[in-house]
């Protein structure tokens, strides 16, 4: 094979894990993002299902339990659980 440089468009999940594999498999992919860091907010990444089969077929289960953190149930009746304060940054919750 005679080029094995590859472009790859965007550093969401999708993206450095196929630079992983394709790392893996002789390739040299360039990863390139247009945003200018990590997107703030959002929840948890779900780990389940194929993704878990993925990421223990990468050797990067161990890594990953150790920076996981458990899921925490809001209890009915704490402002956390009404779904418009759910809107707001945690910090403005334990101001309360
Ligand atoms: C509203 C919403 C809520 C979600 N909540 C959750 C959640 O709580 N937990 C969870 O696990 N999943 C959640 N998901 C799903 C999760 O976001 C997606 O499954 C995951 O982000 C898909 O990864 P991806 O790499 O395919 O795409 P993306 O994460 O969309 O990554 C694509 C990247 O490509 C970049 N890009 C695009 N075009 C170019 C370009 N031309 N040049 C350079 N860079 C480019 C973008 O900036 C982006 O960073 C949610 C999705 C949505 C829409």
């Amino acid at each position: 094979m005679e080029n094995t440089d590859i472009l790859i468009c965007g550093a969401g999940i999708a993206g450095p894990a196929l630079a992983h594999w394709l790392r893996r498999h002789g390739f040299r992919p360039t990863v390139v993002e247009r945003a200018p860091g990590p997107r703030p907010g959002g929840q948890a990444v779900d780990l389940r299902g194929a993704g878990r089969t993925v990421i223990e077929r990468m050797g990067l289960m161990e890594r990953a339990r150790a920076l996981c953190v458990a899921p925490v149930q809001v209890p009915q009746g704490h402002p956390a659980s009404d779904p418009l304060h759910r809107e707001r940054p945690l910090e403005d919750h334990t101001r309360r």
